[in-house]
């Protein structure tokens, strides 16, 4: 007898009323997309939980990509067997031997299916009586037991299993819309489309480069770090926009105090334009309240002036530390600190004003006629595909 399935139980969705059936659905894709490479397994929906049928797989490395999977609340491996008194003590003994540590336990038994002869508090004690027998040193503690043996007996089978690993909690991703998420090269802005995600929205994202003062380097920083962040999606598709043009003109036309303001600006109204034509609803950064000149409220506001889209921040109000320890969790921290240059750190000038007048940026940025370069510049963004595991996929201007 071995472990043969894993079982995944839900959480947050199964609260999800009549959005229940599409929620569990998509879960049920993100599943299988995530698990591609395991050619043996199947999955089964339930209504309240779903298997993974093992089919000879080990389950060590699935459980490893499961935690990565939002809406998923916890999973553990288990035995399933005929609704077989004979065969469900075995299961039970084989799943407290396998517990190498646990010297108490206890049994649970859930007994949905009430054809089954034996009642549920007797049951645990005819389990409990035959694990007592069968091993050596354990004993039974029904309060704060080593390992909790739980036997699920439903219509056509009985599940037996011990530990329960924790998922990653959230919504499945693509249950709650899209975003397009502003991924520089940085620490944060990967952090952000991560929790974003969490909360079941699908990203593409956005980055703005400017060869040659960007080298390839820090673009292959920025393909890696979607890369990574597939792990918790299925594909992220990158709208790489080449930013040089504008930048050096904002650069020389607009005084210097008032340069990065215009450049953000910019940033928003290309994203802006990629989000309606891709049909999606909302802007996401990494910004984080009073972290840097760009981010104070004055500037948060000057800079927000140009767009009505949502712009959700996940970030906002959290602390520098807190976000690097999202960072390192989600493997994205040793990427965003490889050393090259982001097209904002190029052109950001020795004092750029912490508190810009949204009326003195549109003077400014009233004075020069931009309209043709950003033209030109969206015009000129590449789509890139990441898929997981598989690669990269070039589609240049797929969009416009
Ligand atoms: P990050 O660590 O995400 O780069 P940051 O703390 O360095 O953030 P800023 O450089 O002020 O902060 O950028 C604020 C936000 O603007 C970023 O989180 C990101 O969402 C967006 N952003 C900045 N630079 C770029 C870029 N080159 N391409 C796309 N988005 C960018
Ligand atoms: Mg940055």
């Amino acid at each position: 007898m071995e472990y043969d399935h894993i079982v995944i139980r839900y959480g947050e969705i199964a609260l999800k009323g009549k959005n229940r059936k599409m929620f569990t659905s998509r879960l049920q894709e993100n599943v299988a997309a995530q698990l591609k490479q395991f050619k043996a397994i199947k999955i089964s929906m339930h209504r309240d939980q779903m298997y993974i049928v093992l089919n000879g797989e080990k389950p060590d490395e699935i459980i490893e990509k499961l935690k990565n999977i939002f809406g998923i609340q916890s999973m553990s491996v288990a035995i399933k067997t005929d609704n077989e008194v004979e065969l469900i003590k075995q299961a039970a003994l084989h799943a407290l031997q396998s517990e190498q540590n646990a010297k108490t336990f206890k049994i649970t038994t859930r007994r949905t299916n009430k054809e089954f002869p034996i009642g549920s508090q007797e049951f645990n004690h005819v389990l409990g009586g035959h694990l007592l027998s069968n091993t050596n040193g354990h004993s039974v503690d029904v309060h704060h037991p080593d390992v909790e043996i739980k036997v699920d007996i439903r219509a056509k089978a009985t599940y037996i299993t011990s530990r329960k690993i924790l998922g990653a909690g959230g919504l499945p991703v693509g249950t709650a819309g899209k975003t397009l998420l502003l991924l520089s090269g940085g620490i944060d802005s990967p952090v952000a489309g991560f929790l974003a995600m969490k909360r079941g929205v699908q990203i593409e994202a956005i980055h703005f480069h400017s060869p040659p003062f960007t080298s390839e380097r820090a673009k292959q920083k920025v393909i890696d770090l979607a890369q990574r962040l597939t792990e918790y999606g299925a594909k992220i598709k990158i709208h790489v926009v080449p930013f040089t043009k504008l930048q050096q003109k904002i650069h020389q036309e607009i005084p210097h105090g008032y340069s990065m303001t215009v450049m953000r600006r910019m940033m928003m109204r290309i994203s802006e334009t990629v989000a309606k034509d891709r049909d999606i609803l909302s802007l996401t950064t990494g910004e984080s309240l009073g972290q840097v000149a760009s981010q104070t409220m004055e500037s948060m506001h000057a800079i927000n002036d140009v767009t009505n889209y949502p712009i959700i921040r996940p970030l906002i109000a959290m602390d520098k530390e807190d976000i690097i320890k999202i960072a390192e969790q989600i493997k994205t921290y040793d990427i965003s600190i490889r050393p090259y240059e982001d097209c904002c750190t190029v052109f950001v000038p020795k004092a750029p004003k912490t508190k810009p007048k949204s009326d003195k940026v549109q003077y400014f940025e009233g004075l020069i006629d931009f309209s043709d370069d950003l033209k030109e510049t969206i015009e000129g963004i590449e789509t890139i595909d990441i898929k997981k595991d598989i690669g990269i996929d070039k589609e240049l201007n797929d969009l416009f």
